[in-house]
């Protein structure tokens, strides 16, 4: 029989228990509140991933995709100090997390496809930096090669990265699934070469409809790439004037007030886009006097349509 100091002994053992499980339990499993607010550094990521680091530390308002749980920064650009092929090697998985997608009120993205170029992306850095606004840079890897100055500079400043290709020749990159992934995977090793990370976004040259099949998407998801369409056009890939640029955007948005939440410009800073570098302070000045908010395009930015 079972004395009645006994029973309270064995209640009494297993409260303590209880209460030990439920303190070390949340240590154990959560990250600690310091590592919720200051994501882990490049330099600590890259140790604990056994990597040779000769890359400086980022600027606050990027952020480097690690594989720890942890959400970036709503507004920042992301980044991967991994390539797929590094990805591979290391057993370490691919896929992008799932993230909430961010509708705000009043939401504009800027973006600027085909670049870097010598003469287009200096001027549109030099305007966007005196109007304080961040935005997106879809790249191509022949031009990363030929200009990594500008996109070191891109990145320096803030502005996030995407990813469009290497050649932009569409009868290569689209012949078949693997030679549209082998171009993004050089543009990326390109990028890396240059600013030590790559992007985890892109943007399909020409766009994904008419071009993508169902295996280019399963394909760009298993290798842990979100593409981003646009649905706002400048018309500015058909050589048009400044002024008309400025007046397509305007009647775009006063139409469509369902983008307001995730207006995603396409504007091209690639060679002979001049009056893209004309109409973007009016742009700019636009979207701020209708109270619009400029955002970079990351893992929360959600689908053009
Ligand atoms: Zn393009």
């Amino acid at each position: 029989m079972l004395n009645r100091s006994k029973f309270f002994n064995i209640i009494g053992i297993i409260f303590g228990l209880f209460i030990l499980v439920a303190v070390l339990l949340p240590i154990v499993i959560l990250p600690s509140k310091e590592a919720l607010t200051n994501p882990p550094t490049r330099t600590a990521m890259a140790a604990q991933m056994g990597l040779d680091n000769n890359v400086s530390e980022p600027p606050p308002y990027v952020y480097y995709l690690s594989d720890i749980p942890i959400m970036p920064p709503p507004e920042t650009a992301v980044y991967d100090p991994l390539t797929v092929s590094e990805r591979k090697i290391s057993e370490l998985p691919l896929t992008l997390p799932q993230v909430l997608p961010y509708y705000g009120e009043k939401t504009v993205y800027l973006t600027f496809d085909d670049g870097p170029d010598a003469d287009n992306t200096p001027a549109i850095l030099d305007i966007l930096e005196a109007n304080n606004v961040k935005a997106t840079f879809f790249v191509i890897g022949n031009q990363v090669e030929k200009n990594p100055d500008l996109l070191r500079r891109i990145f320096n400043a803030g502005h996030a990265i995407g990813n469009h290709s290497y050649s932009h020749i569409y009868k290569d990159l689209y012949q078949s699934v693997n030679t549209y992934t082998d171009q993004l995977e050089k543009t990326d090793e390109s990028i890396k070469r240059v600013i030590g990370v790559r992007p985890r976004i892109c943007r399909a040259p020409g766009g994904s409809s008419g071009t993508f099949n169902k295996e280019y998407w399963d394909s760009l998801t298993a290798l842990g790439y979100k593409e981003f369409g646009w649905n706002i056009v400048s018309g500015d890939a058909s050589f048009t004037k400044a002024g008309q640029l400025v007046a397509n955007i305007k009647t775009q948005i006063k139409k469509n007030k369902f983008l307001y939440s995730h207006s995603i410009v396409l504007m091209h800073d690639g060679r002979g886009h001049s009056e893209t570098v004309k109409a973007l302070p009016e742009i700019i000045n636009y979207f701020k006097s209708q109270g619009f908010e400029f955002r970079v395009i990351n893992l929360e930015t959600p689908p053009a349509w």
